[in-house]
């Protein structure tokens, strides 16, 4: 029998302390061999001026027990306030988002009754990195940051998962018939990594047919991977769908550490009412549990929660008339919970845990790429100008050329408007100028010397992105027909 592992546990704002006292009520009557320590995140410590919603003390009881189980918090709205789910996951490294949505039929209504799919969601990167500027009057940016290391990571975690689960397929989806940088890194490293486990099958869909596709018919899907923000979005879609965005549990996993969560947020306007569904949380519980090598407490508290499924238990979220026997709240739900404690449920397959997580461990390693030779042949730099005729902006900064730069190309929000350029193209006062040497290698000296003469035409450059090649191939987007 294992030790007793220190967790940290929150109780959230809204719904949460509600079914974060009725989850460790069922993990206490199941033996969870656990040592709580208390920490207090979200709404009260926002409120007392601490903008990521957690305090210095908190993250020491973080890295002293590397788990964590979270009830939802509420996020205040407006500025000045960080997110602190996306604080944690990207403090802690929790790179491996892992969301299973799967149908309870016939005893929770869903229209998808053969759905058991598992949504691997990167947890760290793509436009969640916060990094966002207003750069002129009427134009705002977002970063879209993808790394080579996150892909390999991700592609790795959701391969392993999938063969330590039994699991045959693995689809990845991504937009990268538009973003054939970014998300075309996720695509092309989820090849890479695939090619290492022949064993599993392996597909990509273009993330917007994909969706309909996950929307229409889940029961195709099996396990899914994907940048942060389609994860996001997916897996409540999916976890909408199975029955209630009440009913799935998530982890985050991590080198360092791991949480455990509902999907679902803290439902402000149920809270202190005792209805909301404690069931994300308990099941998020559950992967805890198997994540600290207690397997045998995390099939006990799974089956007894089969159990009362199949026995008509339901909170509001999921009763139906016709399927349900009694509507019951967030405290009953949990004793019947415990009631059931050593049953397991006679239509759903019981539920049994192998010893131990999943951690990409041990798990097939890709060759290293050699380190490219990078070559810097050219700059973007970007304008603040109210003008609207591009071949007006085009004469003013022509006579700043020179020293082995030259105007190439002038576009607004992507589209090539000079040379060549058509009148209907609708411009804003964000304006990209593109600059090509012709020589093989520019040097920085160069590109600050073309910003000092850029600098005297009286202009307003407000941002500078330099072309580099890497092994020849160009490391910036071309499709603007140069
Ligand atoms: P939400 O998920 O909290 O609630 C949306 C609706 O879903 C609720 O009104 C309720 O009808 C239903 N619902 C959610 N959980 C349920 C449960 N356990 N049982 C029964 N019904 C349930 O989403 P929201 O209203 O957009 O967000 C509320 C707050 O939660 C916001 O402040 C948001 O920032 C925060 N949030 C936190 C987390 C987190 O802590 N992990 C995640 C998402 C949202």
């Amino acid at each position: 029998m294992s030790q007793r592992v220190p967790i940290t546990v929150a109780m959230g704002d809204g719904i949460g302390p509600e079914i974060m006292s009725a989850t460790l009520e069922v993990l206490d009557a199941a033996g969870a061999r656990i040592d709580i320590e208390t920490i207090e995140i979200g709404e009260a410590v926002y409120k007392r001026g601490h903008r990521t919603g957690i305090e210095p003390s908190a993250w020491d009881s973080l890295r002293r027990t590397k788990v964590f189980l979270k009830a939802p918090i509420t996020t205040p709205q407006g500025g000045g306030f960080a997110s602190l789910n996306v604080t944690i996951r990207k403090s802690m490294g929790l790179y491996a988002n892992v969301r299973p949505c799967l149908s309870y039929h016939p005893f929770v209504r869903t229209k998808h009754p053969k759905m058991d799919l598992v949504i691997v969601r990167e947890n760290e990167e793509d436009l969640y990195a916060g990094i966002e500027h207003r750069q002129t009057d009427e134009v705002v940016q977002c970063l879209k940051l993808i790394s080579r290391p996150g892909c390999e990571k991700i592609s790795r975690y959701a391969f392993e998962y999938a063969r330590r689960n039994n699991r045959k397929k693995v689809t990845c989806f991504t937009k990268d018939n538009i973003m054939k940088m970014t998300d075309g890194l996720f695509h092309k490293t989820f090849d890479r990594v695939g090619a290492l486990y022949p064993d599993l099958e392996k597909e990509h869909w273009i993330v917007d047919i994909g969706a309909a596709k996950l929307a229409d018919t889940p029961e195709t899907f099996d396990v899914l991977v994907m940048p942060n923000l389609y994860g996001d979005i997916l897996s409540d879609v999916a976890a909408q769908i199975s029955g209630s965005v009440g009913l799935a549990g998530s982890s985050n996993i991590g080198e360092h550490g791991a949480m455990f969560e509902a999907i679902h947020g803290s439902a402000p306007r149920r809270a202190g009412q005792n209805v909301a569904n404690p069931s994300g949380l308990l099941l998020g519980a559950v992967m805890m549990l198997v994540h600290i090598e207690q397997g045998d407490i995390a099939e006990r508290v799974h089956n007894a929660w089969l159990v009362t499924l199949e026995d008509g238990l339901h909170t509001y979220d999921i009763f139906d008339e016709k399927t349900s026997k009694q509507k019951v709240g967030t405290a009953e739900f949990a004793r019947a919970v415990v009631e059931r404690l050593g049953r397991d449920p006679s239509h759903f397959k019981p539920v049994r845990y192998a010893k131990g997580g999943v951690s990409s461990e041990g798990a097939p390693i890709l060759a290293p790429l050699p380190v490219s030779k990078k070559a810097l042949v050219g700059v973007d730099v970007f304008f603040d100008w109210t003008g609207r005729s591009a071949g007006d902006l085009a004469a003013r900064l022509k006579p700043a050329d020179g020293n082995g730069l030259t105007l190439s190309m002038i576009t607004n929000r992507g589209v090539r408007v000079w040379p060549d350029g058509l009148d209907e193209t609708f411009c804003t006062d964000h304006w990209r100028a593109r600059y090509r040497s012709p020589g093989p290698s520019l040097t920085h000296a160069q590109i600050a010397a073309l910003l000092t003469r850029l600098a005297g035409t009286g202009l307003d450059f407000i941002k500078v992105e330099n072309l580099c090649t890497f092994d020849g191939e160009p490391g910036f987007s071309t499709g603007q027909g140069e």
